[in-house]
C-alpha cells in the first residue's frame, strides 16, 4: 500500500476560523496536559496517553466537548509517536551515531489538528462537514483516489486553509508510465537544474533569486514596523505570502519536472547525496535549498513506484572528476564546466559527464540502451561534437523526445 495526501483549499467563515482556532488552542493545551502527565507518571506507550485523554473528560470537561474525540485522541498518538522516535535516537546515539535525541516539547501553538478516521464527510462536492464545525466550503481541483483515511486541517503563516487527506492506495496505482524500460542517469546541479545521460539540460528556474529582492524589501518593511502594532501584522502577511509565491512556484516546477522524467524512463539513477552535509556550505546553502534536490528525488522516488518503475541511488564520489569515457581521474575544480580528459582527450560538458558516470554506476537491472550507452562507448569524434552542442533545454517546456 502507498499513502497519497491529497490537500484542497478550505474557505470556512469568520466564525468557523474561530472555531478552529479554539480547538487548536485546545489541542496544544491537552498536549502540553498530556506530556506533563506522561513525564511525571513516567509512561509513554500510546494505550497510557490515551488514558490520560479519557481523564481529561472529567478534569476539564470543557475542552474535552469543544473538540472531537478522536481528534483529541489524535494528539496523544501525535505524542507517542514521537516518544518513540525519541526512544530510537536514544539506541542509535548508544551505538555511537550522532544524532540529536529531540525529545518532545511543551507547545506554544499548535497549527493543524487531525481526524483519524470519523469526524468528516462530504455533503456535496463543494462542501464538506466537519464534527463541531459545521459545513466549509471546500475546492477540489482533483478527485482523490483510494480509500481515505485521515484529514488534517491546516492553516499556513498567510492565514490560508487546508485539507488534507491521506488515501491509501494500491502499490502500483498508475498505469505503467514510460512504454519502454528505458534508462536514465541523472545530476542535480545549481548552474543547472539537472544533466540527463542523453545530454538533455533541465535549466534552473531559480525562483529564490529572482525574488530575492523583493523578499527583502518586505522584510526591511516588516524590521521597521512597531512591535505589535497593526501594521507590523500586514508586513508580515506580506512577506508570507511571498515566502508562499516562491514555494509555489518550486513545487510547482518539481512535480511537472519529475512527472515529465518519470513518463520517460523507467529506471531512474541519481547520486545519493547528503543534503543535510551539503546545506552546511557557507555559499551554496541557499542555492541548494532553492534547488529542492531532496524534494525532486522524493517526488521521483514515489511517482516511480505508483507508475512500476524504480529510482536507484548509487555512490556520489567523483562522478564529476572521472571521465565517462576512459574512467581517469581529472582535476575539477568547481568553476571548471567543460571535461577535457587528460588521458583520451574526450571533451564534454561537465553536467552531462557526470550524469553518463551516474548512469554507468547503476546496477545490472534493467539495462537497455539509452543515448548515454553510445556516449560512454564512444570513441569517435562525431560523438564527441554531439555532446557539446547545446542540450534541449527542458525547463518550463515540454521534454521533447
Ligand atoms: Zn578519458
Amino acid at each position: 500500500m502507498q499513502i497519497k495526501a491529497y490537500k484542497f483549499r478550505l474557505y470556512p467563515s469568520a466564525l468557523q476560523q474561530k472555531q478552529i482556532i479554539k480547538q487548536f488552542v485546545v489541542c496544544k493545551e491537552v498536549h502540553n496536559i498530556v506530556l506533563e502527565q506522561s513525564l511525571n507518571a513516567q509512561v509513554f506507550n500510546r494505550r497510557d496517553l490515551y488514558t490520560i485523554v479519557k481523564d481529561i473528560k472529567t478534569t476539564c470537561p470543557s475542552y474535552y466537548y469543544l473538540v472531537h474525540s478522536q481528534a483529541l485522541q489524535n494528539v496523544a498518538d501525535r505524542l507517542s509517536k514521537s516518544f518513540a522516535s525519541t526512544f530510537r535516537r536514544a539506541k542509535e546515539r548508544a551505538n555511537g551515531a550522532k544524532v540529536k535525541l529531540g525529545f518532545p516539547r511543551f507547545k506554544s501553538h499548535i497549527r493543524s489538528m487531525t481526524y483519524p478516521q470519523s469526524g468528516f464527510r462530504f455533503v456535496n462536492e463543494r462542501k464538506i462537514s466537519i464534527s463541531k464545525l459545521g459545513n466549509i466550503p471546500i475546492v477540489l481541483h482533483r478527485i482523490p483516489k483510494g480509500t481515505m483515511k485521515t484529514l488534517t486541517i491546516k492553516r499556513n503563516a498567510a492565514g490560508q486553509w487546508f485539507a488534507t487527506f491521506c488515501c491509501e492506495l494500491p502499490e502500483k496505482h498508475l498505469a505503467p508510465l514510460s512504454p519502454l524500460d528505458e534508462a536514465i542517469g541523472l545530476d542535480v546541479g545549481i548552474n543547472k537544474f539537472a544533466a540527463l545521460s542523453n545530454t538533455e539540460i533541465i535549466q534552473n528556474p531559480r525562483y529564490l533569486m529572482k525574488s530575492e529582492q523583493k523578499l527583502i524589501r518586505l522584510q526591511r518593511n516588516l524590521s521597521r514596523k512597531k512591535k505589535g502594532s497593526k501594521n507590523r501584522l500586514k508586513a508580515r502577511f506580506h512577506l508570507a505570502l511571498q515566502h508562499l509565491k516562491i514555494r509555489n512556484q518550486r513545487y510547482d516546477f518539481l512535480h511537472q519536472t519529475s512527472t515529465k522524467l518519470i513518463r520517460r524512463y523507467r529506471h531512474i539513477v541519481v547520486e545519493d547525496l547528503r543534503i543535510k552535509n551539503l546545506v552546511k556550505h557557507p555559499n551554496l546553502a541557499k542555492h541548494i535549498h532553492d534547488a529542492s534536490w531532496g524534494n525532486f528525488v522524493r517526488m521521483l522516488s514515489y511517482k516511480a513506484v505508483a507508475g512500476g518503475g524504480f529510482l536507484e541511488q548509487v555512490d556520489p564520489r567523483y562522478t564529476s572528476s572521472t571521465c565517462c569515457n576512459c574512467l581517469a581521474r581529472n582535476k575539477m575544480p568547481l568553476n571548471k564546466r567543460v571535461l577535457t580528459c587528460h588521458v583520451c582527450d574526450f571533451v564534454c560538458d561537465r553536467d552531462v559527464n557526470a550524469a553518463v558516470n551516474i548512469f554507468n554506476r547503476r546496477a545490472g537491472r534493467a539495462r537497455t540502451h539509452t543515448p548515454a550507452d553510445r556516449v560512454t562507448s564512444a570513441s569517435s569524434p562525431k560523438l564527441v561534437s554531439e555532446l557539446n552542442e547545446p542540450g534541449t533545454i527542458v525547463g518550463n517546456t515540454t521534454l521533447s523526445s
